[in-house]
This record gives C-alpha cells, structure tokens and sequence, in this order.
C-alpha cells in the first residue's frame, strides 16, 4: 500500500503543486470542499482594494467606461470561454446559476415552440437527482408559462435515453451530480437529444474548472454554471451562461433587462435584444465580487484542463482506494463510479452517521461536507490539493472511524 512518503514523492513531482502558493488557505486546515465554495485566491484580497479604494472610491462613476466595469460580464466571459470549449463572445459572467438557468430554459422551450416541427412538445427531462434549484426553477418556469409543461424526471442515467423522446422539448442535465459525482457522456446525450428533436440545455456547476469540457464539440445547445465551486470566484460570485453563436440569433430570455438591449444607453421605452451574447444579460452587476472571478481565471491561466484533469483523477483514485484499504472494517459506501469518464472531481461515501462522522472530521481540519442521504462528500481540487492532504484526510478519517470520536446527536447547522 501507499505510503505518506510516496505521497510527498508525487507532491515533488507534481507540475500544478506550486500553484497551491497562489491560495490562501488556513493552516492546519485540508479544504476538501472547493466543489462548494472554492478556496480565496491571494490576489483577490488586492483586487477587491483596487475596485474598492480606486475604481469606486476615487473615480466613482466613470469606472464603468475608465475601469471597463460595463464590459466586465462580456470580457470575464471569453476569459472563462476556453475552459468550457466555448468561443469568445459566447459566454457571459452574470447573475445566479438558478437565474441564468431559468433564462436558458425559458429561451430553449421558446426556440423549440417557434420551430414548427417541435412546437406541440411539453416534456423538459431531467434527472430526479438533479440539484433542487434546477428542478423548483423548472417547475417555477413551467407553472408561470402555463402552456402544460411538464417534468419528466428519471432515477438512473440509464434512462434517459428512453426518457429523451420525441415529446421532449429540452433535456435540462447537470454534468456532473453535485452528490455522487456521476459524470455523463455529454456528446453523446446532446447527440441522442438532436436525434429525439429535443435541445440539450447542460447545468456545469460541479464541472466548470473540474473537468475538461467541450461545448461546442460537444454540440450542447445552452449551458450554465457557478464560479464560486471550482473557480475560486468568491461566496456568491456572479455565475455564467453559455449560448453558441448558432443559436444566438433566436435566444429570446424573458428577463429583458437593459443590459440585455441592443443600445441600453439609448433608453428606449421599447426592447429590442442586443445582437450577441449580451442579450443573456438583464441588468447592473454587483461588480466588486465580479471583479473578483477574474483571481481565480488568473490561476487557470497557468495551466490547463489536462493537466487538471490528469491530477484530479490520481487524487479521487488515491482517496477512494486510501479510504477502501484504510477503513475497511467500517460500514462506508462507495457512491462515486469508479470509471474515471464516468467521475468528476469529488469522490462521496455513505455512512449511516454521516452527519456526525463529517462533523467531527471538520473539527479536526479536513473540511467535506454532507448532502442527504447519509453522503459525505469530500472535494478534490488539483490547483491546491496535494497528495499527502489526501493521505492526511484519509488518516484523520480512520482515526475518527476507529475511535468513534464523533457525535451521533450533533445539532445540525443550517448549512450542512
Ligand atoms: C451549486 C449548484 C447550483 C447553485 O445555484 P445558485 O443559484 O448559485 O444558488 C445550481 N445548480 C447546480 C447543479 C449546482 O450544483
């Protein structure tokens, strides 16, 4: 078995580990949970004094033209654009994941009813696994528009593709599920999609800076996701939306704001949408935690999805096959695929005190955390993860295990 001494032989052997410097994280502390709230980049500190003492506090208002505040979304954007296979101009920094995948939705189900051929379809596919706020956004959306929309939701990955029909109007599909970390095959549902007469709208929240992605050779037809998980953007950070130039043309989103006009500045009374990606907008931006998206695109900069990828899955196979052989005589359930195309960048175990085990875990440093039902979910993120984090976690793990040092009635917070 692995040693923690060949764990530190890969750690000097890794070409990402000095990037670990350009965060900063707490001592004593293995953050195994950048898949929800990822790690401050160093620079974020000086960038939010610059855009708060320089750009707000001292030119004030011309910073929208001098300090391109107005261009941020756009410009952030192309930034963003080649880590998701997508071309500049096609992608825009803005708004939640759950606001952008309701315009995404909106505008997907609206292309499909003035298509003449696919007009009469009502049925949006997902998965019951889904992350909530893409199920209630669905449900909002559809009961609003009250054309009869319905959710068809399926329990295995298997079934989608019978599910994915010719009633189906859009296949709404997180990538990458923000509990098991099962990752799909998205060329070839955006292919099956294509083939039903359905658009294939994919959530990339927990693959964005994760996983390789190729949007457009992928043939996706809208995409969304967080900058907060694994691009380090900050608690909250403005989220993104991916619309290809294909389809830009027919994009209608129902939150017309003025951003999303042709010429916001010439304030007519009446809309008419922006020509390109800009029309995903709907209005002013919180612009210091925007700002800050751009630390963490910084970092990817450095490196490649590759190189990440490459490091993700040594770090996921460790820990699964550290936690196997090390806590072996304790009741943990695997829940990540074992397949590496079929894994994302988290691996999750069950326990039936999974609660209380990652309670206790986190009051000893290694911070996961728990999604019902009984998962404990532990985040691998190569630009500040190194091996022997995973050693270490693993060791506290079975500590904590073999002691049975955690509390089985421990309160639980409201974030869990
Ligand atoms: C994290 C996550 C979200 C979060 O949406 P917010 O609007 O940022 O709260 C949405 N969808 C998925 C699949 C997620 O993993």
């Amino acid at each position: 078995m692995i040693s923690r001494q060949d764990c530190l032989a890969r750690d000097s052997d890794d070409a990402l580990a000095p990037l670990r410097q350009q965060f900063d994280l707490p001592p004593g502390v293995i953050y195994l949970d950048g898949n929800s709230l990822g790690a401050r980049p160093v620079a974020a500190v000086a960038r939010a004094q610059q855009v708060i003492a320089a750009e707000w506090g001292h030119d004030l208002i011309r910073s929208w033209n001098s300090a391109g505040w107005f261009d941020l979304p756009r410009r952030l954007g192309d930034r963003l654009a080649p880590l998701l296979g997508a071309h500049a101009g096609e992608v825009v920094i803005t708004d939640t994941t759950s606001v952008n995948l309701f315009k995404a939705l909106a505008a997907a189900l609206q292309m499909q009813t003035e298509d003449a051929a696919h007009a009469g379809r009502r049925v949006i596919v997902s998965e019951r696994s889904n992350f909530p706020t893409d199920l209630y956004m669905a449900q909002g959306l559809a009961a609003w528009l009250d054309r009869g929309y319905q959710l068809r939701l399926v329990d295995d990955p298997a079934e989608l593709a019978q599910a994915i029909d010719a009633d189906c109007a859009v296949a709404m599909l997180t990538h990458v599920n923000y509990r098991s970390g099962y990752q799909h095959d998205m060329a070839a549902l955006s292919a099956h999609c294509h083939a039903q007469g359905a658009l294939a709208l994919w959530d990339l929240a927990h693959s964005a800076g994760a996983v390789p992605l190729d949007l457009n050779g992928a043939g996706a037809d809208l995409a969304v996701g967080c900058t907060y998980k694994y691009l380090n953007g900050g608690p909250g950070a403005p989220a993104f939306i991916w619309v290809p130039e294909r389809h830009q043309g027919r994009f209608r989103q129902p939150l017309s704001g003025w951003w999303g006009h042709a010429a916001p500045f010439a304030m007519d009374p009446a809309f008419a949408p922006a020509k390109g990606i800009a029309r995903a907008l709907c209005g002013t931006q919180p612009i210091v935690s925007l700002a800050l998206v751009e630390c963490g695109l910084d970092i990817f900069a450095q490196t490649n999805m590759a190189a990440i990828r490459h490091k993700s899955l040594a770090l996921t196979d460790l820990f699964i096959a550290l936690v196997e052989a090390r806590c072996a005589n304790h009741p943990l359930g695997l829940v990540t695929p074992r397949e590496h195309a079929q894994r994302g960048s988290q691996v999750s175990f069950t326990h039936p005190h999974g609660y209380a085990v990652m309670q206790a875990l986190i009051a000893r440093g290694v911070i996961g955390d728990y999604r019902e039902p009984a998962i404990m979910r532990f985040g691998f993120t190569p630009l500040y993860t190194s091996f022997a984090d995973v050693w270490d976690a693993v060791e506290i793990l079975r500590d904590i295990l073999d002691q049975q040092s955690y509390d089985i009635d421990a309160r639980r917070d409201a974030v869990t």
